[in-house]
């Protein structure tokens, strides 16, 4: 069956694309069973409210919220339709923080990074900085989507990018399901180009890792063992290799939010995240080490918290007043979504936490 072409959240102009409506649900606004105990209580049976950043490690920018793609989870309810894209000045502001940074990682994300039109440009130049782990969330699909986007392996590959890349599962029907037809294919071809200039392979330089997040309403499994599974069938099936597979809990945000209302899974899904809470996870929650910046340059604990703009309780809220060590002491924002953090062996951009 074809599946129908969604929209974003705002195109639809549904109330979900409020972030405060989503934080009113959040707050258990629309659950009938009870109240679901607060996140902030949780944390503070062991001692981590307030919650506090550690050492910074990643800045991670969202270089705007338009996408090729229009997924069923997408927490940043990305789609064609999104017209905000970070501007050169913003880059600009961006490069300044990125030559000065105690970060060791950048993490370029969006929508598709792809897309802004002065990509490429803020990759030649943030490369020379010399972050050691300079990081690119490509869709795939994206390279396959338009003859101006075929060169991107070799374009990454000059800039020594590191290719993080979702694929919700090494099966078509599975992937297509959440993504969209023909979305397995066109990742597929993609990551045979990116195996084809050396990314992924064994002993690569060229660091090709997968994302895994579930398709439902459920949370995901053992990561190792997903991983050891997506290795044996893209090889067996297409002689795909890659490194790494990260396992992603999907936050109740967004799209993802809209799908577990719509299909009343709402107060199963809190409720399986609440009894999976794991009180280990709480300690390297990715906002302890990492700052989000949005595609107009505001400042969030992370990508989460940015789709729900809930920005930094700092003075410093903007990449144009960035200053590490005044965001370093900053209690750092949580609500009922950060359950998905903590569920299990917890969640976060790079996989499991614990
Ligand atoms: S999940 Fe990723 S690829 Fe899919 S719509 Fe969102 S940003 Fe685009
Ligand atoms: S959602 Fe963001 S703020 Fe909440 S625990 Fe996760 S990373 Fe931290």
């Amino acid at each position: 069956m074809t599946k129908l072409k969604l929209q974003s959240l705002h195109k639809r102009e549904s109330e979900l694309a409020q972030s405060n409506r989503q934080l009113e649900i959040l707050s258990n606004g629309i659950f009938k069973s009870g109240e679901l105990p607060k996140f902030k209580d949780k944390i503070a049976e062991t001692g981590h409210f307030p919650l506090r950043p550690k050492k910074l490690e990643i800045l991670q920018i969202n270089l705007g919220y338009m996408c090729n793609q229009v997924c069923d989870h997408c927490h940043v309810d990305a789609g064609p339709d999104r017209k905000e894209i970070m501007t050169r000045e913003t880059m600009m502001q961006c490069l300044e923080v990125i030559k000065n940074t105690g970060a060791h990682t950048l993490d370029l994300t969006g929508g598709a990074p792809e897309m802004n039109p002065d990509f490429r440009w803020f990759v030649e130049e943030a490369s020379k900085a010399g972050i050691e782990d300079f990081i690119v969330r490509s869709n795939l699909t994206i390279i396959r989507a338009n003859k101006k986007y075929y060169d991107l392996p070799d374009f990454f590959k000059k800039h020594n990018v590191h290719v993080i890349s979702s694929m919700p599962h090494y099966t078509r029907g599975k992937t297509d399901k959440q993504r969209g037809d023909g979305v397995f294919d066109k990742s597929i071809k993609a990551l045979q180009e990116l195996n084809a200039v050396g990314y992924g392979l064994p002993g690569s330089s060229l660091r090709l890792d997968l994302v895994y997040n579930p398709s439902g309403a459920f949370l995901p499994g053992d990561q190792s063992a997903m991983e050891k599974d997506f290795k044996k069938a893209l090889k067996e099936d297409f002689d795909i290799q890659f490194h790494s597979l990260f396992a992603i809990t999907n936050l109740p945000i967004a799209r993802f939010l809209d799908f577990l209302i719509a299909s009343e899974n709402y107060e199963d899904y809190m409720t399986s995240l609440v009894d999976a809470y794991n009180p280990a996870a709480v300690e390297n929650v990715m906002c302890t080490n990492t700052i989000s910046i949005s595609w107009d340059g505001w400042l969030y604990d992370c990508d989460f918290n940015q789709m729900l703009e809930l920005k930094v309780d700092s003075k410093v809220k903007h990449i144009k007043d960035y200053n590490e060590d005044l965001l370093n002491d900053r209690n750092i924002i949580i609500s009922q979504h950060c359950y998905g953090c903590t569920a299990g062996a917890g969640s976060s951009c790079q996989g499991i936490v614990t």
